[in-house]
């Protein structure tokens, strides 16, 4: 039976990765709806390719522009616009699957929503689960959704964990389960110069090509502390259980080490294709055009210990996810405010930690069980780090 899809995010880069494996198989998948908030023109070329029933942008303008591209190329698809026809085309009776691949906290209220009917998850959009790691867990155990960790390292997990595994790593001869960090372009970077950095360069991430907020976290290595909170609520890791080595090939995507002594690990050529084709694909692998790992040109798998000093975002990191709470919320909030200023050139590189670490300071409230209330705590975050950015620049 083909499986019918619903992209949010489908002009990003996980969104693009997603379409192209979905090109490879015609008589597997058919796209219901795909979401692109501001890029119309992007959105109306992959409209025309891939027909959707459904094209979801961010507001009216940008649907009476995409409305116009469709007309002039004759594609019959429906433009919709708006936060609640994102939710609307990811709990749509139809759709099967969603993958989840908008960027930043906007990703929740439709995945949570898609969540809540059941459908399978692709998820990308690993602030969901930073956010709101307890009630999404909970509302897909409730519906029976099935969610699918496309994010490369979790899914190098998911491949090579137990096939029963279920939620007690003990119980299943776990001894931990170990991210693998590319230590991003700044890993051997003077530290002297760090407050230099420009968006440029923060942005050329060695290894991976992806979107500019992921790009820059991986710099900071927040992006690591984001996915050891989303490893931690997926994988119902106890903190203690968590490890990060950085392994600047990006080769070997992660791996579980067990009690017996054994270290599994899933390797490829770094491209998103390739955990996308393996979730979208189960319980069978699919092609994903994909470039095979070549033995013969690999100088050689290296690792390091994270270092704290160098990467203080990931120590942040950490403190949220032992905090608990609403601590996550709030480490996310601040840094998707301190890493836009940083892209627009209103703080440094060194600020994104000092924003974030001046949020964790505050006060807040740890009882975020309710979608309701971690929206009032992003939004509470949002405000003090943009007005103590403010500060900072005055
Ligand atoms: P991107 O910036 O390339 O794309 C983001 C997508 O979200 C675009 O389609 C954009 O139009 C849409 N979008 C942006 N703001 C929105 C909003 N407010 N409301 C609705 N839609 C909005 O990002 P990306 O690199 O594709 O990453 C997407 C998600 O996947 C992120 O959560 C990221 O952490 C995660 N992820 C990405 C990669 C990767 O290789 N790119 C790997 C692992 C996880
Ligand atoms: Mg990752």
């Amino acid at each position: 039976m083909k499986q019918t899809l619903t992209i949010l995010g489908a002009t990003g880069s996980i969104g693009v990765n997603t379409l192209d494996v979905i090109a490879r198989h015609p008589e597997k998948f058919e796209v219901f709806a795909l979401a692109g908030h501001r890029q119309v023109n992007k959105l109306a070329e992959q409209c025309r390719t891939f027909r959707p029933k459904f094209a979801v942008v961010a507001d009216e303008a940008c649907a009476q522009e995409l409305n116009a591209c469709l007309k002039a190329s004759n594609t019959a698809t429906e433009v919709l616009f708006g936060q609640q026809a994102l939710i609307d085309v990811a709990t749509a009776e139809e759709v099967t699957g969603v993958m989840a691949a908008i960027v930043g906290a906007a990703g929740l209220p439709p995945t949570l929503a898609a969540a809540e009917k059941g459908k399978t998850i692709y998820l990308a959009n690993k602030e969901t689960l930073v956010v709101s790691g307890a009630l999404f867990m909970e509302t897909a155990a409730k519906s029976g959704a099935k969610v699918l960790p496309i994010d490369s390292e979790h899914n190098a997990i998911y491949q090579v964990l137990p096939e029963h595994y279920t939620d007690n790593p003990h119980e299943h001869g776990i001894q931990s389960i170990i991210l693998t960090a590319s230590g991003g372009p700044f890993l051997e970077t003077d530290l002297n110069t760090f407050d230099n950095i420009t968006p440029a360069q923060a942005i050329k991430h060695p290894n991976w090509s992806m979107g500019k907020k992921i790009s820059v976290d991986s710099a900071s290595m927040m992006n690591k502390g984001l996915e050891l909170i989303e490893a931690h609520w997926l994988f119902r890791c106890p903190p203690e259980k968590l490890e990060v080595v950085i392994h600047p090939q990006s080769v070997i995507h992660s791996m579980v080490r067990y009690l017996d002594g054994s270290v599994l690990a899933q390797m490829g050529t770094p491209d998103m294709r390739t955990p996308i084709a393996y979730c979208l694909g189960l319980p069978i692998r699919i092609d994903a055009g994909v470039k095979p790992l070549d033995f013969n040109t690999l100088n050689g798998l290296t690792f390091k210990t994270p270092d704290f000093n160098r990467f203080p975002c990931l120590k942040l990191a950490y403190q949220a996810m032992q905090a608990c709470g609403n601590a996550p919320c709030v480490l996310n909030a601040a840094n998707e405010i301190a890493v836009d200023a940083f892209l627009a050139e209103k703080i440094r590189f060194t600020d994104i930690a000092r924003v974030v670490a001046h949020c964790l300071e505050q006060n807040f409230s740890n009882d975020g069980k309710s979608l309701e209330s971690l929206l009032a705590q992003d939004t509470q975050t949002r405000a003090e780090a943009t007005q103590f950015i403010a500060a900072m620049s005055r």
